[in-house]
């Protein structure tokens, strides 16, 4: 499953674990981008961050695990990348990509689009309020799946976090912690105008 995971919350789990169940997967291997081509750098926390809370959020379940490669691969994350590598590495693996319907719908403009379609099976997960549509991919290699309502998005998380809104049971509790430990989605006091 790819993702920025800036940060992970439970609408990332409840549908990796969902489409794990249909798919009878083995496993769920939750990608961290490295730097998303789509999104600009200082719009995105520091990739070890992102890492280090996809890795505390999916700790427990004995079925999820992290990869590194995004992280580590220099230069913008593209998916033919990341597949690449990962079939590299489970050469006797079948892969799933599981991705949400938004990026679903930027598939086509992927770079080496031609190419993913025999690398994997794509999942595009729904998300309330996001319509699902699959015009124009092919229907051999892509799958649509409806997760259980779970309205939540990164981009409400961190802007809760900015306005001191609680992100309890939005996230997992060790990535409410790691939040605040860090002082992520805070934006830091600038020079001169100290105050606290
Ligand atoms: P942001 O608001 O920063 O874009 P996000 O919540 O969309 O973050 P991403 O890290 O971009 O999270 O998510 C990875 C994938 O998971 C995306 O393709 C997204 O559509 C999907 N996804 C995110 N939240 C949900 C949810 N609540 N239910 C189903 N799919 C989701
Ligand atoms: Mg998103």
């Amino acid at each position: 499953m790819g993702g920025t995971f800036d940060p992970i919350h439970h609408g990332h789990l409840v549908a990796a674990s969902e489409v794990a169940a249909t798919f009878g997967l083995d496993q769920v291997l939750f990608v961290p981008t490295g730097r998303p081509w789509q999104k600009s750098d200082k719009d995105v926390s520091p990739a070890e961050d992102r890492y280090l809370m996809t890795v505390i959020a999916t700790a427990s379940n004995p079925r999820f695990s992290v990869s590194r490669v995004d992280v580590d691969r220099p230069g913008p994350t593209y998916t033919r990348d990341t597949l690449l590598d990962l079939s590299e590495q489970y050469p006797e693996a079948e892969l799933f990509f599981i991705t949400g319907a938004d990026a679903l719908s930027q598939i086509l403009s992927w770079k080496g689009v031609e190419e993913i379609w025999d690398l994997a099976h794509f999942i595009g997960v729904s998300r309330p309020g996001h319509e699902l549509t699959a015009t124009g991919l092919p229907a051999d290699t892509v799958t649509l799946l409806e997760i259980p309502a779970m309205a939540i998005s990164s981009t409400d998380c961190r802007e809760r976090v900015t306005r001191g809104l609680p992100v309890w049971y939005l996230v997992p509790d060790g990535v409410v912690q790691y939040i605040n430990k860090h002082g992520l989605y805070t934006p830091r006091e600038t020079e001169g105008k100290g105050e606290s």
